[in-house]
């Protein structure tokens, strides 16, 4: 963030799409605490931020007479909370743009802040229309995208605004930063073995990110619902567990490829079974490719824990994305725990570890283990599209 701000107006946008319970009281402020160190430095060094964020799907939540839903998406929710932890009283437009939106942002003074109205209140944003990012863009003399969590969307706010900013007007925020600088961490001559740990409901999900991997991890643990579709594709009977039947032709494939790169492709050997979809259920534990009818494989069972963690434990790089089992539900979350403290046990030996995907960080979280590990994102979707390979619209928007 080499820019100068003395003096100047920073259109910040930051990703405040956070979980509100029915008060509408934040149930877990993470997204707003990342962003803290970016609007810290802009006023520290004299200058006033003007954040702009969405908050939820206001169009895909209607009131009934078809109007936007504003007492339950407006971002005036987070204000207080901002407020408290910036120790700034912060400003609120109830408009993103218009007359009174730049009222609000031209009396803005030094050290200054103000939080714009939900910027999917107004049809451009999704559209990345150009007059709306424009109107936007007048706000402020200096542009700033900390939103990784909103990078993989081409809209007005994470993308088309940049347009309206010279090079030496723009800059990446420090979230953002650290989450290219730790994934390219991972893609970028990591020190061996890199070990990728996927796992998660489906295979279709992650077919992209998979087929990536095998080009250059040295060992792939797939664990998981997804595991099933490729035990079942090698001829497993797997029961009542989770299969896509459409992706078993795939899972073969994929199996063929990471053999022909030499990239250790590793499936759960033995699985914790269950026999109904509840943590009341009754479980035992058998050979993941001997399941019974009527029994479904909801986590990774011992055999299997012991092998992931030996290849964990020797590894050098980690990236870990998607649950192992059925996390949610106590009886099917040792597998998932026992790679998060693995994961952490390797790191404080040395490895560099990513936890990258909602599942696998809730995970991490829950287990207590997030400052154990290397990085945790803070960006499901669009790490998961930098993983792949892709270029994120709102980090090719800054170099434009
Ligand atoms: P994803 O969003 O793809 O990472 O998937 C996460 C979800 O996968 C979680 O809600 C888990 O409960 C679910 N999941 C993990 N393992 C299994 C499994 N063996 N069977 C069914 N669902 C699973």
């Amino acid at each position: 963030m080499n820019l100068d701000f003395n003096g100047k107006k920073t259109l910040v946008r930051v990703d405040f799409n956070v979980p509100l319970d029915k008060a509408y009281h934040i149930t877990d402020d993470t997204r707003i605490r990342a962003a803290l160190p970016t609007i810290k430095h802009i006023l520290a060094n004299g200058g006033s931020a003007i954040l702009m964020s969405h908050l939820g799907r206001p169009s895909k939540k209607l009131k009934e007479d078809g109007s936007i839903d504003v007492e339950r998406f407006t971002l005036s929710h987070v204000v207080q909370h901002l407020s408290d932890l910036l120790g700034v009283t912060v400003k609120f437009c109830e408009e993103t743009v218009g007359e009174k939106a730049s009222a609000a942002a031209a009396s803005l003074g030094a050290g200054e802040v103000l939080i714009l109205e939900n910027t999917r209140f107004n049809k451009g944003e999704k559209k990345g229309d150009e007059a709306f990012a424009k109107q936007l863009a007048g706000l402020a003399d200096l542009y700033v995208n900390d939103a990784f969590g909103s990078a993989h969307r081409a809209h007005a706010s994470t993308t088309t605004v940049a347009q309206f900013f010279g090079q030496d007007q723009k800059s990446f925020g420090f979230l953002m930063q650290n989450e290219i600088e730790n994934a390219t961490k991972i893609l970028n001559d990591p020190e061996r073995p890199l070990t990728a740990i996927i796992g998660g409901a489906k295979v279709s999900d992650k077919i992209l990110l998979l087929e990536r991997l095998i080009e250059f991890v040295d060992n792939l643990l797939v664990g998981g619902g997804m595991a099933y579709t490729f035990l079942k594709a090698q001829g497993g009977q797997v029961g009542n567990s989770l299969v896509e039947e459409d992706k078993q032709a795939l899972a073969l494939q994929l199996i063929e490829k990471a053999k022909a790169k030499g990239v250790s492709l590793i499936l759960p050997k033995d699985s914790v079974l269950a026999d109904q979809f509840s943590n009341e259920a009754n479980i035992q534990t058998t050979d993941s490719t001997a399941i019974p009818e009527g029994w479904m494989g909801l986590d990774i069972g011992e055999t299997a824990r012991t092998e992931f963690s030996e290849v964990i434990k020797n590894s050098k790089s980690i990236l870990w994305n998607g649950p192992m089992g059925v996390f949610e539900m106590s009886k099917f979350a040792n597998g998932t725990n026992m790679i998060a403290q693995i994961t952490a046990e390797a790191t404080a030996s040395g490895a560099f570890s990513l936890v990258g995907g909602g599942d696998s960080v809730a995970a991490v979280n829950k287990a207590g283990l997030a400052d154990k590990v290397s990085y945790v994102s803070t960006g499901g979707g669009a790490m998961l599209e930098f993983l792949e390979g892709k270029e994120l619209p709102g980090i090719a928007a800054m170099k434009g």
